[in-house]
């Protein structure tokens, strides 16, 4: 007998490289090239108040994110990160002895949190053109969870199917990461879709669209049961989550929609002309409504570009698993950055 016989065995997740070499092109963990509004710059954090506890409930930054998407407060979870949220979301809804679905090829994270909790799991695969088909979400399970727009492929789910996954699904917790929808066409969010159905929780994250990663925010919206089971877990686990300077910079940031919309718009503009440039040289490029574009090339394999970029200190992501091993998952970056890429790929494809 040994200690050995009794560790939680996990295989952890794998993030994208942070490179250590300054003056590289980091298009490998969608990050947003502009920083933070100046709003969170100009913030003035009284350094003496680090000495005391936050407010375990950080209801600064829950009423913030209350008024703006116009729900109640008792409708607002936050956490550090929506990686935190989702890891609490899949402790506090799956349960059951059935297994939870989502889809082949997604956020790698899910199956992550599924062994470390000990949840089965069933991964209906995408479509031939990576769509996620509602119709493969109607088997008995324990709970649904998917991102919108997916991960890695960047498509788009248009929200009656997501609202035909979810009315399907009444009896357990359907979980939509919505990571990437700010870059999605209006619309597109199952926030709409919250006062109707009480089984639905959509997660959001300050990472991508608001531009701040480093800081550590996201969140979760739904019906007032759902987000007080998660906070019953939460308090059972860590009440102070949200750490000062997250809950002030947090609460600047919603403050300031004007640069959120004009950030997050010049990225999709980005991605536009991004998307066209691809094309134009061989890529097969999925119809992106995210940060970032998953490619593949007509005759060039994805690993032989993303080592040659590499070297070249360009960084793409590269997933070496089945079906998406001919693929790069590039960030938009701004615009001088992608410029300096479609010229490297421009020279580099032949
Ligand atoms: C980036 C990402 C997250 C996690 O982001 P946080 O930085 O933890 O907020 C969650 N889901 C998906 C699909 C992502 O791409």
């Amino acid at each position: 007998m040994s200690w050995k016989e009794n560790v939680r065995q996990v295989e952890p997740y794998t993030p994208g490289e942070q490179p250590k070499e300054q003056n590289v092109i980091k298009l490998n963990t969608n990050e947003n090239p502009y920083g933070p509004s100046e709003r969170v710059q100009n913030c003035i954090m009284d350094y003496d108040l680090l000495r005391k506890y936050p407010d375990p409930a950080a209801l600064d930054l829950v009423n913030a994110l209350a008024e703006y998407h116009h729900v109640d407060p008792a409708q607002v979870f936050v956490g550090v990160g929506s990686d935190d949220v989702l890891g609490m979301a899949f402790l506090t809804f799956f349960n059951s002895d059935r297994p939870i679905l989502f889809p082949d090829i997604t956020y790698s994270f899910y199956p992550v949190w599924a062994e470390l909790y000990r949840i089965p799991t069933r991964t209906p695969a995408l479509t031939e053109d990576f769509r996620i088909d509602p119709s493969d979400y109607r088997l008995e399970n324990g709970g649904v969870v998917f991102p919108n727009p997916n991960a890695p492929t960047a498509r788009l789910l248009p929200l009656e199917e997501v609202e035909q996954i979810i009315s399907a699904n009444p009896d357990v917790v359907v979980i939509v990461d919505e990571a990437y929808i700010d870059f999605a066409p209006e619309g597109s969010s199952a926030l709409s879709l919250v006062d109707k159905y009480d089984n639905l929780l959509v997660v959001r994250t300050f990472s991508k669209s608001r531009s701040m990663a480093g800081l550590r925010i996201g969140y979760a919206i739904g019906q007032k049961e759902l987000i007080a089971c998660m906070q019953a877990v939460k308090y059972s686990y860590n009440s102070y989550t949200m750490n000062r300077p997250s809950i002030l910079y947090g609460c600047a940031s919603v403050a300031d929609d004007a640069y959120f919309r004009e950030t997050t718009g010049k990225i999709t503009a980005t991605r536009e002309w991004f998307t066209k440039e691809l094309t134009d040289l061989g890529f097969q490029v999925i119809p992106s409504a995210a940060n970032f574009v998953f490619a593949s090339h007509g005759t060039i394999p994805a690993e032989e570009i993303f080592i040659k970029a590499r070297e070249r200190g360009i960084f793409f992501r590269y997933f070496k698993q089945p079906r998406i091993d001919n693929y790069l998952r590039i960030t938009i970056g701004t615009d001088e950055e992608m410029r300096v890429v479609a010229d490297f790929l421009k020279n580099n494809l032949t």
